[in-house]
C-alpha cells in the first residue's frame, strides 16, 4: 500500500494527498504534518518507511467538505485519491493485492463546486495570464457557473485586472517575470504555475475547438496569440484538475479593448466598491444597493458594478430596463417574489456537469425551470423594452425535460444519490414492482419472526440484520439447548454464539434474503439508471438551460434595481458622449444610509465638472475643515458615475453624465507596511500614475494630495499636480486640499473654480452644514475639530494660545517659532521628567569628540567601522 501511495504522492508533489481508505481520506509524512497543524487535528504514527515512522492524520470521508474548505482557504491544493474499486473485488484479483486507487480530482482554490466551498453571491474565478511577445491577455473562467471571459491587456493593467475580476488562482507560466508573479502575489491572488506549452496558442486553439466541438476559436470571434494561449491555459489546467472531465463552459466572451471603464486597483480600494477600506463587504458600495433575491442576481450585480460599461447603447438598454420595472413596481414585486424562491440553476448545472451532481441538484432545476414557466406567464403582453424582451424569450421551452423531472423526483430527493430514495413511486413500473417486492420482503420477515417465535416458543425470539450474517434469527443463551435439539435443530441452523445470544438461520430465511437483497440492489441500480438518464437529459439542454438562469439572473438584477431606484429616491442619469458632468442634488449612497440609521439627514449637493463649453470649470478645487464633507463629496461623484455606467439609477435629483473612460480616486491615505513603502510614498506612486494615465474623458478625484509631508514640499507638489491636471490632462477633477494657499491658482487657470464645503462658528465651536458652495474656505478650525475630537481642554487652549501667536507671527516679520519658544506661557502642569542615561554610550562619547568638517572622506568611513564596532 505504501508503495501505491508513494507512486501517486509523485505525481501530485504541490498538493495535500486525500489518500482514501475505508472511510477515511489518510494524509502520510508531511502532507500529515502539515494538513494537522492547518486542521488542527491529532497527528499519529502508522508503520516505518526507511527505519522512520510515518507521520499520519485522517478525516472522516463523510465530513471531508468543512475541512477541505479550511485547507483550501489556507493555500493549500488538495489532491482526492480513491478506491476505484471494493476490497472485496481487489480480493479476486489475488489475496495481496492492494485496492486499486488513483486520483479523481484536484481541489484548488479556482476550481471549487461544492456550494460548502462557495459563497453563494459571489464568483470564484480562476484566471491565466498569458504573455506572447509584447502582447498580453487574460482570461477567467468560474467552474461554478461557467462564464468565461478573455480581454485584452498589457503589463500595466494588469493589477487593474486583478483587482477588478478578483480571481482566487491565477495561472501564468513558469517561465513568466518575477514583477509578474509580484504583483499577483500583491493582489493577494495564489498563483500556480504551468508549463510554458500549456499556454501555446497553437495547442490551445485546438483544445478550446475540440471543448466547444467547432472547427475553430474563430468561431467565438478572433482572438489573438495570447488571448489563445490565456483560454488554453485554462481548459488544460481544469482538465489536469477535473481528470478528464470538463466542466460545462459558455463559449468565451471577448472584451474589447475599451469597452469597460478603466479603474485601478487603488481607486477600488478607496472607492469601497466590493469592500470596505477594513475588507469587510458590509459599508462597501455592493453591499448598500444590493437588494437582488437570488446568488446568481447577486453574482450580476457584483459584475456589472465591478465593471461599468463605457458603450453607450449597452448602458442605455440596462437602463430602460431598470425603468420598465421603475414605471410598473406591481410587476417588478410579482417577479421578485418568484424570484425569491428560485434556486442557483447555474451552480447545481455545473456540477451535474463535472459528473459531481446530486438527486438535489436535480430538484433545484426542476424548481427553477418552474419558476422561470411562471415568471414567463406572468409577462405582460407588450414590453417596449429589449432587454427584458430577450430575458423573457429566454424563460421557457423547458416543458419536456420540466415534464420529466416532475414525475420523476420525489418532493424532496436526498443529498446522494448512492442511497436511492430520489425516484417517484408511479414513474418507473419496473422500478415500482422491484420496490414492492422489497418492501414486501420485509413484511414478510416480521410475519417469519412471529411464526418461529410460536413455533419454539420463545417469544423473545427476534430477526435481525447485520452486515456480516444477513438476516439471522437470535433468541437468549438461554433457550439454546432447546433450540438446537430435535425437533427444532431441523429447523433452525447454528451460526453463532455470543456472551447472551445464539443465533440461527433457516433455509426460509436465507431464500427470503437473497430476494430481498436482489429487489433492493435491483432497485437502486434502477434508480441510478435513471438518475444517469435525467442527468444526461439535461445535459443535452445544458446550453439552453444556461441561459434561462442568465435570464432569471438579469431579471433579478433590474428588478432589484428598480426596488433601490424607488426605496431610495434615485433618478435615471442621462448618459452621452459629451464631457459633459453636472450632478444636482447628489448623495453618498452609503454615507447616506449610514446617517439615516442613526436619525441625521444627508446634505444633498451639486457638482458641475462639464468640460466642453466656453466658460467650462471642469477643475474644482475644494477646500474645508475637517470633517466638513469633503471626501463624502469627491467619492459620492465618483460613485454616481460609476452607478449610471453600471446601469444603475443615481442618488441624485438629476444626473448629466458625459462617458467616463477611466476614474481615478487618490483618497485618504494609508501606509502600505506590506509592501514597505510609506504613506507618502504610496500617494506619490498613485498621483504619478493618474498623471501619467488620465485622459480627456477621465474623471479623477484627489484628496489631500501631498500631505504626508513637510508643508512647502506637500503644497508645492499638490499646486504642480492642480496645474498638470488643468493644462495637461484636461480631464474632469475634484481636488480637495488643506492647503489654502492653492485657491489663488483660480485667478490663474480658467478651467478652475474654487469651492468650499460651509462651516458656521457659533459660539467658539464649529458647525458642520456640509454644504459645498463656491468660494474659498477662509480657516481651516482645525482647532475646533480637535476639540470635538475630545482632546483635553489644556490641549485646546494652548493650541488656540499656539495658533494666534502664529497667525500674529505670519503677519509681522518672522521668526515665528523662535518668538513662541520664547514668549508663550508653559503648560501649567509639568511634563514627565526624561529618564536619564547614567553613562552616555562610548559610541555618543566617541562621536561627541568629533569635529566632522576636520574629517576626510576616508577618517570619515573608519569612523563609521569604528562605530559599527562597538555596537
Ligand atoms: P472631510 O473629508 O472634509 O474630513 P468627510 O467627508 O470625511 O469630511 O465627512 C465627515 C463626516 O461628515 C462623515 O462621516 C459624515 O457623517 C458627515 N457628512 C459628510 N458629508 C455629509 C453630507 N453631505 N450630509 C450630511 N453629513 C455629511
Amino acid at each position: 500500500m505504501m508503495a501505491q501511495y508513494l507512486e501517486i504522492k509523485q505525481r501530485y508533489p504541490d498538493a495535500l494527498l486525500f489518500y482514501r481508505m475505508g472511510d477515511f481520506y489518510e494524509l502520510f509524512f508531511q502532507d500529515a504534518e502539515a494538513a494537522a497543524a492547518a486542521l488542527d487535528i491529532a497527528l499519529t504514527k502508522r508503520g516505518k518507511h526507511l527505519g522512520q515512522d510515518i507521520a499520519m492524520c485522517g478525516v472522516p470521508h463523510h465530513s471531508a467538505e468543512g475541512y477541505l474548505l479550511t485547507l483550501i482557504r489556507k493555500g493549500f491544493r488538495v489532491a482526492i485519491c480513491e478506491q476505484l474499486e471494493s476490497p472485496a473485488e481487489a480480493k479476486k484479483r489475488g489475496s495481496k493485492s492492494v485496492v486499486k486507487r488513483d486520483v479523481v480530482r484536484l481541489v484548488t482554490p479556482g476550481t471549487l463546486t461544492e456550494d460548502s466551498l462557495l459563497q453563494a453571491r459571489a464568483h470564484n474565478y480562476l484566471a491565466a495570464w498569458c504573455t506572447v511577445r509584447d502582447e498580453a491577455a487574460l482570461a477567467w473562467a468560474d467552474v461554478s457557473t461557467g462564464d468565461v471571459t478573455v480581454t485584452p491587456a498589457s503589463a500595466v493593467t494588469l493589477a487593474p485586472l486583478l483587482a477588478r475580476v478578483a480571481p482566487s488562482e491565477l495561472l501564468v507560466a513558469d517561465t513568466a517575470e518575477p514583477d509578474l508573479r509580484e504583483t499577483g502575489t500583491q493582489m493577494g491572488v495564489t498563483l500556480t504555475a504551468r508549463p510554458a506549452s500549456a499556454f501555446d496558442s497553437a495547442a490551445s486553439a485546438e483544445r478550446i475547438a475540440s471543448l466547444y466541438r467547432v472547427d475553430s476559436p474563430d468561431a467565438f470571434g478572433s482572438f489573438t496569440r495570447a488571448q489563445l494561449g490565456a483560454l488554453g491555459a485554462l481548459i488544460d489546467y481544469l482538465d489536469l484538475t477535473q481528470r478528464g472531465k470538463l466542466p460545462l463552459l459558455r463559449p468565451p466572451v471577448l472584451e474589447r479593448a475599451g469597452g469597460i471603464m478603466q479603474i485601478d486597483a487603488a481607486t477600488r480600494a478607496n472607492l469601497e466598491l466590493t469592500r470596505s477600506l477594513s475588507g469587510k463587504r458590509e459599508g462597501a458600495l455592493l453591499s448598500a444597493i444590493d437588494r437582488t433575491v437570488t446568488g446568481p442576481g447577486a453574482r450580476l450585480l457584483e459584475a456589472r458594478l465591478t465593471s461599468p460599461s463605457t458603450d453607450l447603447a449597452q448602458i442605455g438598454a440596462r437602463l430602460d430596463a431598470v425603468t420598465a420595472f421603475v414605471e410598473d413596481p406591481g410587476l417588478a414585486s410579482d417577479l421578485r417574489e418568484m424570484l425569491r424562491k428560485t434556486p442557483d440553476m447555474e451552480r447545481a448545472l455545473s456540477r451535474i456537469g463535472l459528473g459531481r451532481g446530486g438527486p438535489r441538484d436535480l430538484a433545484a432545476l426542476r424548481t427553477g425551470l418552474a419558476r422561470a414557466e411562471d415568471i414567463a406567464a406572468r409577462m405582460p403582453d407588450t414590453c417596449h423594452t429589449v432587454a427584458i424582451r430577450e430575458a423573457y424569450a429566454d424563460l421557457t421551452g423547458h416543458e419536456a425535460l420540466l415534464a420529466h423531472l416532475e414525475a420523476a423526483l420525489v418532493a424532496e430527493p436526498p443529498l446522494l444519490a448512492r442511497d436511492g430514495g430520489m425516484i417517484a413511486p408511479g414513474y418507473d413500473p419496473e422500478l415500482d414492482d422491484t420496490r414492492r417486492l422489497r418492501d414486501e420482503g420485509r413484511g414478510v420477515i416480521a410475519g417469519l419472526q412471529a411464526e418461529y417465535a410460536r413455533r419454539a416458543d420463545v417469544n423473545s425470539l427476534k430477526i435481525k440484520h447485520n452486515n456480516v450474517l444477513g438476516y439471522f434469527i437470535e433468541t437468549p443463551a438461554t433457550h439454546a439447548a432447546k433450540m438446537m435439539a430435535p425437533p427444532l435443530s431441523e429447523v433452525f441452523i447454528h451460526r453463532q454464539t455470543t456472551a447472551n445470544q445464539v443465533r440461527f438461520t433457516t433455509l426460509e430465511l436465507s431464500e427470503l434474503e437473497t430476494r430481498i437483497l436482489n429487489a433492493g440492489g435491483h432497485a437502486l441500480e434502477l434508480e441510478k439508471r435513471i438518475f444517469d438518464r435525467l442527468c444526461a437529459e439535461v445535459l443535452d439542454n445544458a446550453p439552453r438551460i444556461a441561459t434561462t438562469a442568465r435570464a432569471l439572473a438579469a431579471l433579478d438584477l433590474f428588478t432589484s434595481l428598480s426596488d433601490l431606484a424607488i426605496q431610495e429616491n434615485w433618478t435615471r442619469p442621462r448618459i452621452d458622449d459629451t464631457r459633459a458632468f453636472h450632478i444636482t442634488g447628489g448623495r453618498h449612497p452609503v454615507v447616506e444610509q449610514a446617517l439615516r440609521r442613526s436619525g441625521a439627514a444627508f446634505v444633498a449637493n451639486d457638482c458641475d465638472l462639464t468640460a466642453d463649453g466656453t466658460d467650462a470649470r471642469p477643475v474644482w478645487l475644494l477646500t474645508g475643515p475637517n470633517m466638513a464633507g469633503k471626501s463624502t463629496f469627491l467619492r459620492q461623484n465618483a460613485l454616481i458615475a460609476l452607478l449610471a455606467q453600471a446601469g444603475c439609477y443615481v442618488p441624485a435629483d438629476e444626473a448629466h453624465i458625459g462617458i467616463v473612460d477611466q476614474l481615478f480616486s487618490r483618497v485618504g491615505a494609508a501606509d502600505d507596511l506590506a509592501r514597505g513603502r510609506s504613506t507618502f510614498m504610496v500617494e506619490m506612486v498613485e498621483t504619478a500614475a493618474i498623471l501619467n494615465q488620465a485622459g480627456r474623458n477621465a474623471l479623477v478625484i484627489l484628496d489631500e494630495i501631498g500631505r504626508g509631508t513637510a508643508t512647502y514640499d506637500g503644497l508645492s507638489i499638490a499646486w504642480a499636480t492642480l496645474e498638470h491636471l488643468h493644462d495637461v490632462n484636461r480631464c474632469r477633477t475634484l481636488f480637495a486640499t488643506h492647503y489654502h494657499e492653492l485657491t489663488a491658482l483660480a485667478e490663474k487657470l480658467a478651467g478652475l473654480r474654487n469651492a468650499t464645503v460651509a462651516v458656521r462658528e457659533w459660539e467658539g465651536e464649529v458647525v458642520f452644514l456640509h454644504e459645498v458652495r463656491e468660494g474659498a474656505a477662509d480657516r481651516s478650525y482645525g482647532v475646533q475639530v480637535a476639540r470635538l475630537a475630545g482632546l483635553p481642554d489644556a490641549v485646546i487652549a494652548r493650541a488656540r494660545t499656539v495658533l494666534e501667536a502664529l497667525e500674529e507671527g505670519d503677519r509681522g516679520q518672522g521668526g515665528k517659532a523662535k518668538a513662541l519658544v520664547d514668549d508663550l506661557p508653559l503648560f501649567s502642569a509639568a511634563p514627565a521628567p526624561m529618564p536619564v542615561r547614567e553613562k552616555p554610550s562610548p559610541a555618543l562619547e566617541r562621536l561627541r569628540a568629533v569635529l566632522p568638517d576636520e574629517l576626510t572622506p576616508r577618517e570619515a568611513l573608519e569612523l563609521i567601522y569604528e562605530l559599527k564596532a562597538m555596537d
